[in-house]
């Protein structure tokens, strides 16, 4: 049995940072709703789907952005998957640290993209804060974590464990991964235990071209993704890692549904489900972490399965 996570980053954007005030509500919208039309393709489609499909997801949510506009937003997100008995844990883009109504640091002045620009006393006060502004939202028993742009550090998992938070899925082998200071040398692929964390890292694979990919609803064809599925169960792997934002399912401009990747999202639940007897789709709570005894080498998928994503890859660039 592969214990298989299927991770929902949940984040609102303002296509860049003037005039936010007056680009939220149209923005908070196309994030978290995603109207279309052909129907709304956003959050409430994802938690469907998988409704549909009795499978469990993990929504990473992120709150800082409610220090600038509010706690009601927040509240809103963080119902959806509530109502919809899906798993809420904590997302954090600190490029909102200086966006605050109130000073969330002593140093708050300049924009920092990633977590792992922050010290570690002040990644420790960002956890906190983000975590108790999810708990306010209505979010119960978070226990897992991930970076914005997987910009995390090992710091990180120190300033985690400080918060009693006990899982981190912020390692991306194919991104920052290698220079975050965590197993130096060695491409992470599989749980390891860090600083009294348990790190999931995120699932990548190398394609037939040769290049380093993640396991990411938009990035990875279905055939790609059920060949890598049933790889990593015969080759014993403890878990897989899959990545989706709460807009996946929209193109770019975010006011049509990306066909290609809503099949992709059905044809991915449908196999979860018929397949339950050999992937335990799954989430944080709960979780009693099986740990390699060395890191194996990433999966690896056919120089054809790369051709046929690549002519579909195309077909979406061209119908977006
Ligand atoms: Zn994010």
């Amino acid at each position: 049995m592969l214990e298989v996570f299927f991770t929902v980053d949940v984040e609102v954007w303002c296509d860049g940072w003037h005039n936010i005030d007056e680009k939220f509500p149209d923005a908070f919208r196309k994030y978290i709703y995603g109207p279309t039309a052909k129907g709304d393709f956003g959050l409430p489609y994802t938690l469907n789907v998988l409704k549909d499909h009795g499978l469990r997801g993990v929504f990473f949510v992120e709150p800082l952005f409610s220090t600038r506009f509010g706690e009601q937003p927040l509240a809103e997100i963080v119902g959806l998957v509530r109502e919809s008995n899906q798993e809420v844990q904590l997302h954090l883009h600190s490029e909102w640290v200086d966006e605050s109504r109130v000073p969330l640091l002593a140093d708050s002045g300049t924009k920092r993209q990633y977590l792992r620009y922050f010290t570690m006393e002040e990644q420790i006060a960002l956890v906190a804060t983000a975590g108790r502004l999810l708990k306010q939202a209505g979010a119960r028993d978070v226990n897992a974590f991930r970076a914005g742009n997987f910009g995390f550090n090992r710091d990180t998992l120190g300033a985690l464990a400080a918060n009693g938070i006990r899982f981190d899925s912020s390692y991306n082998a194919s991104l920052m991964g290698p220079d975050s200071g965590v197993m130096p040398g060695v491409s992470v692929v599989e749980p390891i235990e860090c600083d009294g964390v348990y790190e999931y890292p995120m699932t990548v694979f190398r394609d037939g071209t040769g290049s380093l990919r993640h396991t990411q609803l938009t990035s990875c064809s279905f055939r790609e993704m059920k060949g890598l599925l049933w790889q990593a169960l015969e080759t014993g792997r403890h878990s897989f890692v899959i990545l989706s934002h709460g807009s996946e399912l929209l193109n770019p401009a975010k006011n049509r549904a990306d066909d290609v990747v809503v099949k992709r999202f059905q044809q991915l639940c449908a196999f979860l489900d018929k397949n339950r007897d050999s992937f335990h789709v799954r989430g944080f709570r709960g979780l009693k972490p099986k740990l390699p005894q060395q890191q194996p080498a990433p999966l690896a998928s056919p120089i054809w399965k790369t051709g046929v994503r690549m002519i579909e890859q195309a077909y979406r660039r061209k119908y977006r």
